[in-house]
């Protein structure tokens, strides 16, 4: 058990206690076992700004590459047996353990049981999480279209449940929707939805802290570093903390966090905005709607009788943009996310605007990809960022997979290699197709 190192010394600091900073230190507190002290500095321990607190909250199989596809169905099978569900059985062609895919998964795929608690530990039992399993539906135009054939049959390879609509079975099986310029379709039938960001942030911070993780409210403003180690951060009010291991897990900062520490990580905030519209007089089945992308990009999901809605902004005018999420873009939802909507679902065309948030993406500019490893050089600097609008489903397995280094120095369960450090530093994109 940890006595009291939030004082200056540490096995491991890690930066940010957001979804990322929480699963990291529980599942290193698990691995590790008692007598490690793992801390988690956290500026705003009100998590007002933080990307997790601002997410979507969806979770999707549909991906272009494997890793992202195991580490969405790691989110599933956790989240279901936190709800006492067990996973189905899998459905794939070809899939390894569980269903998940050979070429990534390594052994069991779901997590390991957390150690039993100590006498006195006090995690609050959090969950069921409401996991609301509506799917996604991705719609193609005749450009896309066999983009997202290839996808499905990759999703299905891996053990994904996406099947593909035709366009003249969709408005059979989704009424309210009119399939003009669509070509193709893909829906995941299960393991996909949506769960509720800030119960999965509570949920791991109090498993952390019952398995004896410290959390430490304050600013990380200094890194310092003995040649290729790291040695120490120092905080905003003085303090220094000597440290073993250093994780990065600063979401839209962890770019700023790493040249605190005189590397580079090609992640930065991009401002995205989430809009609430209400539609309680809509047909029947749609508020039971999948969450559905658009071809131009806008996508919805239903929230009872509200929806919220968004659109990745075009490249030419996604900046860097760290400051100011008060500031919302109301133009971007009358000029191009409400004429799509209405066109797509005739019931939106008179729907009532009723709240708007903004939220930092943590934007790799590399290839809008996560960076789930150490670094290259300073291998006691971890990262677990960069995950671009798509970390909230990936934060069990991201989590898992850096606490598996820090303790065996492998990547035990998923093989996420990919992911790591050395792609940055070869400048070579993994690319991920289904980024929204
Ligand atoms: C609008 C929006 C919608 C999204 N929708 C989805 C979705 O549908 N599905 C999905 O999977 N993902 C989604 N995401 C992405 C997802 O929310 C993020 O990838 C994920 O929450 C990142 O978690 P994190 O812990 O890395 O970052 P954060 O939650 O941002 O946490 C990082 C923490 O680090 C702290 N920090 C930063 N610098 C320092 C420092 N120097 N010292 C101390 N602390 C520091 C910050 O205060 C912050 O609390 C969405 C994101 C946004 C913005």
């Amino acid at each position: 058990m940890i006595n009291n190192a939030a004082g200056d010394s540490a096995d491991v600091v890690v930066i940010g206690g957001g979804v990322m900073g929480c699963s990291v230190a529980m599942h290193l507190a698990a691995l590790a076992g008692s007598g490690t002290r793992i801390v988690v500095v956290e500026r705003d321990p009100s998590y007002r700004d933080c990307a997790t607190a601002r997410s979507a909250g969806g979770v999707r199989q549909q991906f272009s590459t494997p890793e992202c596809i195991a580490m969405s169905q790691a989110t599933v099978a956790y989240v279901r047996g936190l709800a006492g569900q067990n996973p189905p059985p899998p459905r794939g062609e070809g899939s390894g353990v569980g269903g998940l895919p050979t070429q990534v998964v390594r052994e069991d795929p779901h997590p390991r049981p957390l150690p039993a608690r100590g006498k006195g530990d006090v995690a609050q039992p959090i969950g069921p999480f409401a996991f609301r399993e509506q799917g996604y539906l991705l719609l193609a135009s005749a450009a896309g279209a066999a983009t997202l054939t290839e996808n499905a049959e990759l999703q299905r390879r891996h053990g994904a449940d996406t099947v593909l609509i035709a366009p003249a079975d969709l408005t059979a099986r989704f009424p309210w929707i009119d399939a003009v310029g669509v070509a193709a379709g893909s829906f995941g039938a299960s393991g996909e939805g949506w769960l509720d960001p800030a119960l999965l942030l509570q949920h791991l911070r109090s498993e952390a802290r019952a398995l004896g993780v410290t959390f430490r409210a304050g600013a990380v403003t200094g890194i310092e570093r003995e040649g290729r180690r790291i040695a120490a951060v120092r905080l905003a009010d003085g303090t220094r903390i000597a440290t073993a291991h250093l994780v990065d897990c600063a979401g839209a900062a962890a770019g700023a966090v790493a040249r605190l520490a005189g590397v580079e990580l090609p992640v930065e905030p991009r401002k995205r905005f989430i809009f609430v519209f209400d539609c309680r007089d809509g047909p029947p089945g749609l508020a039971a709607a999948p969450l559905v992308v658009d071809p131009s990009g806008v996508w919805f999901r239903p929230e009872g009788y509200q929806f919220i809605c968004g659109v990745s902004p075009a490249s030419d005018a996604d900046e860097p943009d760290p400051e100011d999420l008060g500031d919302v873009d109301y133009d971007l939802f009358q000029d191009k996310i409400w004429p799509v909507l209405a066109a797509r679902v005739p019931a939106f065309e008179a729907v009532k605007l009723t709240g708007a948030w903004a939220g930092h993406y943590d934007f790799n500019t590399l290839d809008q990809n996560a960076v789930i490893g150490p670094h290259d050089e300073v291998a006691n600097l971890h990262f677990c960022a960069g995950f671009s609008g798509h970390g909230l489903q990936h934060a069990i397995a991201a989590g898992r997979a850096v606490a598996e280094q820090i303790v065996s120095g492998r990547l035990d369960t998923l093989d996420l290699a990919r992911l790591g450090y050395d792609r940055i530093r070869r400048r070579q994109p993994l690319i991920e197709r289904n980024v929204i």
